[in-house]
């Protein structure tokens, strides 16, 4: 049932055997000559990546190493995006096909106040990434074809459940598609079908517990789960053995971005031995580069830097060294004894750079909610916190306070437009609420001091009651 991961005996699962246990100088050897055919047609076809080339006179003959490519092709942001799309709605001068040969148009989550990324995809393009990235990190986590698995995501705009759907389709899984039911209606579908897989997020899979247990269910004796798969969100390492012993069920996690950045945890899961484990890079999908973000060169391993990713199959919307604003200990393909020829991340420790924060598996910026509360006359300050519910929930709360002269009448009908408008600006309900204490005011233009982030507290817990 579970890997014997004393013995060290565990079996590999290759889904690219060859791939995987290539020495890593041949496997750098394969991908600068992708690297290089990608370069070539992004600067070809992208008006964006040509704008970028002249501010600096570069051209891909210059480009002869990868060193090269490292020091001189000049970084691509997400202001660099959205300046794109404005240029040419809706996908930018990015886009490298005729539109009609888009196979599927995907956004960033939330509408924040930066503006929402628009990403398109070929049929290729789809292809090879539910293929050669998603279908692969399932394949670690051991799940094969007709193994029931659930998809706790909606089809949305934002592409996470869209792409899991795409991976279990391609592997073959007997698919449950639960993203429009509650958690007690996918925990009695979980039951009845005897689901052996799901993906969840450290919180989710909290409220699936606690839920299970309100329900009277002892989700390691009466759940036929024995795989999980986690997304990338940090959680104390504690967390992982402590759900693995309740659920009877190994727990693995993945990386995944909209813009084709994707590791894994390798056959070792989340944490081994009380260690956390690593995502290993699928750099056959990506170049990764760990960035020092005040320098731009690289980090020395198990320091922490920014992700940079280059996709090096993309045909629809292509680009070259995004920043991703992802904060990451890196450490070499050598630090995890699977032999794989993948650099690897920390599993389970990724934060912002910036003041963005995901909750709920939507972006959130802070700038979108300041726009919507300080926005109103007769709010003087507020305050924002991200926690985990006593029912385990995900949740976002602001809470306001009033300049001196509003009414009661008028303070009850504002605190329920301000939720309304936050709903409809982000896509995520917030709780709003009025603060019991004068709040300090900033200046500053560093806005996420209004906010506190909870929720690593909450999961440490040994039990929400
Ligand atoms: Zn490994």
């Amino acid at each position: 049932m579970l890997c014997n991961r004393e013995s060290g005996t565990m079996e590999k699962r290759y889904y690219h055997r060859e791939l995987e246990t290539m020495p890593r100088s041949d496997f750098l050897a394969c991908q600068w000559q992708k690297l290089k055919e990608q370069i070539e047609y992004t600067y070809r076809k992208s008006d964006l990546c040509r704008r970028q080339f002249a501010q600096t006179g570069l051209t891909p003959v210059d480009i002869k190493t990868r060193e090269d490519f490292t020091r001189k092709v000049p970084f691509t942001t997400k202001q660099d995006f959205i300046a794109d799309q404005q240029i040419s709605p809706p996908y930018g001068t990015r886009l490298a096909v005729a539109e009609n040969e888009v196979f599927l148009t995907y956004l960033t989550s939330g509408t924040s106040g930066r503006g929402q990324e628009v990403h398109a995809m070929t049929e290729e393009d789809y292809h090879f990434y539910a293929s050669e990235a998603i279908a692969m990190l399932y394949t670690w986590c051991g799940w094969k074809r007709g193994d029931k698995v659930m998809n706790p995501l909606p089809l949305g705009m934002p592409i996470g459940g869209t792409l899991r759907y795409a991976g279990l389709l391609r592997l073959g899984c007997d698919i449950f598609n639960l993203g429009m039911y509650d958690t007690k209606a996918k925990l009695e579908l979980m039951q009845r079908f005897k689901i052996s897989g799901i993906n969840a997020s450290a919180a989710y899979l909290q409220a699936l517990t606690n839920q299970a247990e309100e329900m009277g269910l002892d989700p390691g004796r009466d759940l036929s789960v024995r795989r999980i798969l986690m997304a990338g969100q940090a959680y104390p390492a504690s967390f992982v053995p402590r759900m693995q012993e309740k659920w009877q069920a190994k727990i693995y996690d993945y990386y995944g971005a909209t813009q084709y950045s994707v590791g894994s945890t390798c056959e070792k899961g989340a944490v081994t031995e009380g260690r956390r484990g690593y995502y290993h890079l699928f750099e056959h999908v990506a170049l990764h580069e760990v960035i020092d973000p005040e320098t731009g060169g690289p980090v020395e391993p198990g320091e922490v830097g920014e992700l940079v990713v280059t996709p090096l199959f993309k045909r629809a919307s292509p680009f070259l060294r995004f920043r991703m604003g992802d904060k990451v200990r890196y450490f070499p393909p050598e630090a995890c004894d699977c032999g794989r020829p993948f650099p690897l991340l920390e599993a389970g420790t990724i934060a912002r750079y910036d003041d963005m924060m995901k909750v709920r598996g939507m972006n959130i910026w802070p700038q979108a909610v300041d726009e919507v509360v300080l926005g109103k006359p007769e709010i003087a300050e507020y305050k924002g916190r991200v926690y985990i519910s006593d029912e385990a929930k995900e949740k976002i709360e602001v809470a306001v306070e009033f300049k001196p002269d509003a009414s009661p009448e008028a303070r009850r009908a504002l605190l329920a437009r301000i939720g309304d408008e936050l709903r409809e600006k982000t896509g995520v309900s917030f709780i709003t609420n009025e603060a019991a204490e004068t709040l300090p005011r900033y200046v500053t233009k560093s806005l996420s001091l209004r906010w506190a982030d909870e929720r690593i507290k909450g999961l440490e817990k040994k039990r929400m009651d």
